[in-house]
C-alpha cells in the first residue's frame, strides 16, 4: 500500500493545483471519490440542510494508518502520485492532495479511520485547520469523514452559499453521477434523515440507472457498444420518449471519471435536434474508455472538463454513430432535416 508523501515544488507547479472548495457538492465530490480511490465497496453518504451544517461519508474502503492521519490534512500530501509523469497511467480519480486540508480549513472535521492490518482506528479533530485532538478509538476497517459548521470562520463564504434546497440539488446531481458511474459500489444516499436512494452495488449499470432515475428512463434508453481505434464507448441513449428542460441528464464518463464536454455533449445533442422538441436536452449515460496517456485530467482543479488528443477524430465518430444508432431504431430519417 502506498504512503502519503508530501509533493515537491516542481510537480505541485505543474498540476494545476488551487481552491477546490467552493460549496458543499465540491466537498461531497472530494470525499467521495476518496472513498472510491480507496477501493470502497459501500459508500454511505449523509447530508443535512444542503450539506452547510452537515456533510457524513462513511467508507469501507483501505483506510488510513495511525501515522498518516495528519499529514492526509497537510496540504499537497497525496498517496497517488509521487511525480507529474504518474498522471500517464493514473489510475485514481484524485492526485493534488490538497482537498482534505482544504475542507479542514473551513470547518470542523472529525476523521475515524482504520486500516484492515491495524487493531484499533484513530479519531482525529480538526477545526479551522487546528489539530484538536487525535486518539486511538474503536471503529470499522475504512473511513468516516464527518464535516460540519462549512464556512463557519469564514462567514462571507458561508452567506455566498445558495439556499438549502439548491445546494441539496447540487449534491443529489453529483451522487448520481458519481453512483451511475461505479454500479460496483453500493451507495447510500441519506438527506436530512430520510434515504433517498440504495444502489445495489451489482455492477449493473442499468440497475443503478432504475434506483436512481426510474423506470420511466430505464424504459426507453437504448443499449449502446462502440469500438473504433481511438476509443470504445458502452453506455444508454434515450428514445424520443425521454427528454428533460436542463442537462442534468447528459452523463459522460471517461475512464470512470465523470466528466463535462461541451464538444461532446454538443455533438450527440444535434442527433437528436430532429426527435426532441426544441429546449429540450436528451438523456444519455456513455462510457468511454481512451487510453489515458492520450487524455490530460490536468486542466482544473474541479478535474470536471478533460482535453484529450484526437479531439476532432473522436467527436465526428462519436456523432456518426448516435445518429447511426437512432436512423437504426427509426427514430430518425436518413436525411435529417436541415436546421
Ligand atoms: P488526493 O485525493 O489528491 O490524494 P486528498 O487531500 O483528497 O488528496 O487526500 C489525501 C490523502 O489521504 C489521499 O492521498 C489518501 O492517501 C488519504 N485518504 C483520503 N481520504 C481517504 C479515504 N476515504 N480512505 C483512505 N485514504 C484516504
Ligand atoms: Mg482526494
Amino acid at each position: 500500500m502506498s504512503r502519503i508523501n508530501i509533493l515537491d515544488d516542481s510537480t505541485i507547479n505543474k498540476i494545476a493545483a488551487g481552491e477546490v472548495i467552493e460549496r458543499p457538492a465540491s466537498i461531497v465530490k472530494e470525499l467521495v471519490e476518496n472513498s472510491i480511490d480507496a477501493s470502497s465497496s459501500y459508500i454511505t453518504i449523509e447530508i443535512e440542510n444542503g450539506g452547510k451544517d452537515l456533510i457524513k461519508i462513511v467508507d469501507n474502503g483501505r483506510g488510513i494508518p495511525h501515522d498518516d492521519v495528519n499529514k492526509a490534512f497537510m496540504r499537497h500530501a497525496t498517496s497517488k502520485i509521487e511525480r507529474v509523469e504518474d498522471l500517464n497511467t493514473l489510475n485514481s480519480l484524485g492526485f493534488r492532495g490538497e482537498a482534505l486540508a482544504s475542507i479542514a480549513a473551513v470547518s470542523k472535521v472529525k476523521m475515524i479511520t482504520k486500516t484492515a492490518d491495524e487493531l484499533t482506528a484513530t479519531e482525529i479533530i480538526i477545526n479551522g485547520g487546528n489539530i484538536i485532538s487525535k486518539n486511538p478509538t474503536s471503529g470499522n476497517t475504512g473511513t468516516q469523514l464527518i464535516v460540519s459548521s462549512l464556512f463557519y470562520n469564514t462567514p462571507a463564504r458561508r452567506k455566498f452559499l445558495k439556499s438549502n434546497q439548491a445546494e441539496t440539488m447540487a449534491i443529489t446531481d453529483l451522487i448520481n453521477k458519481l453512483a451511475i458511474g461505479n454500479p460496483s459500489i453500493r451507495f447510500k444516499y441519506i438527506n436530512n434523515k430520510k434515504t433517498i436512494f440504495e444502489t445495489t452495488g451489482d455492477g449493473s449499470t442499468i440497475n443503478a440507472i432504475r434506483v436512481i432515475q426510474g423506470r420511466d428512463i430505464v424504459d426507453n434508453l437504448i443499449e449502446i457498444s462502440y469500438k473504433s481505434p481511438y476509443f470504445s464507448v458502452s453506455g444508454y441513449i434515450a428514445n424520443n420518449n425521454v427528454y428533460r428542460s436542463n442537462r442534468n441528464f447528459e452523463y459522460i464518463y471517461i475512464n470512470g471519471r465523470y466528466i463535462k464536454s461541451s464538444n461532446l455533449m454538443n455533438i450527440i445533442n444535434e442527433s437528436y435536434k430532429a426527435i426532441i422538441p426544441i429546449n429540450k436536452y436528451p438523456v444519455y449515460f456513455l462510457n468511454f474508455e481512451i487510453d489515458p496517456s492520450k487524455i490530460d485530467v490536468n486542466i482544473h482543479p474541479s478535474k470536471l472538463e478533460v482535453k484529450f488528443d484526437e479531439e476532432a477524430a473522436i467527436l465526428n465518430e462519436i456523432g456518426d454513430y448516435v445518429r447511426g444508432m437512432l436512423m437504426k431504431k427509426s427514430l430518425i430519417g436518413r436525411y435529417t432535416p436541415s436546421k
